[in-house]
């Protein structure tokens, strides 16, 4: 069933690459399997690529003539479309702390901007690295029929992946919801360029998904004395925090310890995924 009952009128978007299209006056099919050879068009071409004069091979209607038969690429673009939107709001959720917040923060290294790489479905829920100049982490957000807007920041969560498990940090914002943190880098400092930083974030995606990886990666165990170390450190940062005002900044340095643990002085990194990799670029 396609997503649409009219014609097609031009709504390129709303087809994909492999739709297979029919004539609406004598049904006559175009499969980019197949292409057209009438007039030359070669398999493999899309629907949306033929020219805006080609016609129905079999009575000359217009394109615009066209219906979707059948479209197994739709899903799989509805699906896109919905993983960008969720990730454009963690994007300007972060741009928004950024400029509101950040920008004036020591650590933070002003060549890198707030981006989401690589995100993906894994088990149903939308899975990347959020990138920003203060932090890089695995950010997991909720299926679509979870609702995470309950999670306490601050509690953890050790999530198993084909290449090990990974201690993840609960958190909540306006305009992402609830997500699911497990932080890479932070700070950021040894990053050049945002290229650089965008290339190990894909380097990630893929090595989390190796299994070769797991038995040098599954240390769990390292992942959760590191954590407590950052902790105690929270703690201590917490208590010179009392005597901050309780405004935005002190807001922030808390989301910061939740996110990444800058404050426990070394650059932190979750060794299992990203060992050499900023070294490399
Ligand atoms: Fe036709």
């Amino acid at each position: 069933m396609s997503g649409f009952e009219g014609s097609f009128l031009g709504a390129n978007d709303k087809i994909s690459p492999q739709a297979i299209m029919e004539c609406k006056i004598c049904w006559t099919p175009y499969d980019p399997n197949e292409g057209d050879d009438t007039r030359q068009v070669l398999p493999g071409t899309p629907f949306l690529d033929l020219p805006d004069d080609w016609k129905c091979p079999n009575c000359d209607a217009p394109k615009e003539q066209f219906l979707v038969a059948e479209d197994p690429g739709s899903d799989a673009m509805r699906d896109a479309a919905m993983i960008g939107e969720k990730t454009k709001a963690l994007v300007e959720d972060f741009t928004e702390v950024w400029h509101a917040k950040m920008r004036d923060v020591p650590m933070v290294n002003k060549v890198l901007h707030v981006q989401a790489v690589a995100f993906q479905r894994y088990e149903g829920r939308p899975l990347g690295v959020l990138i920003s100049p203060w932090f890089m982490n695995l950010v997991m957000l909720p299926a679509d029929d979870e609702d995470w807007s309950k999670l306490v920041a601050g509690e953890k969560e050790t999530i198993g992946f084909p290449s090990g498990e990974y201690e993840f940090i609960h958190n909540t914002r306006e305009m992402v919801g609830g997500y699911k943190a497990c932080s890479l880098f932070s700070p950021m400092g040894e990053f050049k360029t945002q290229a650089q930083a965008v290339e190990v974030a894909e380097a990630v995606m893929v090595a989390l998904f190796q299994e070769e990886h797991r038995e040098e990666t599954d240390r769990r165990e390292d992942i959760r004395s590191n954590r407590e170390e950052e902790l105690a450190a929270l703690e201590a940062a917490e208590q010179d925090k009392e005597h901050l005002d309780e405004g935005e900044l002190s807001e922030e340095i808390n989301d910061e310890d939740a996110e990444g643990g800058a404050l426990a002085g070394e650059p932190s990194r979750r060794t299992v995924l990203t060992v050499g990799l900023s070294d490399d670029g």
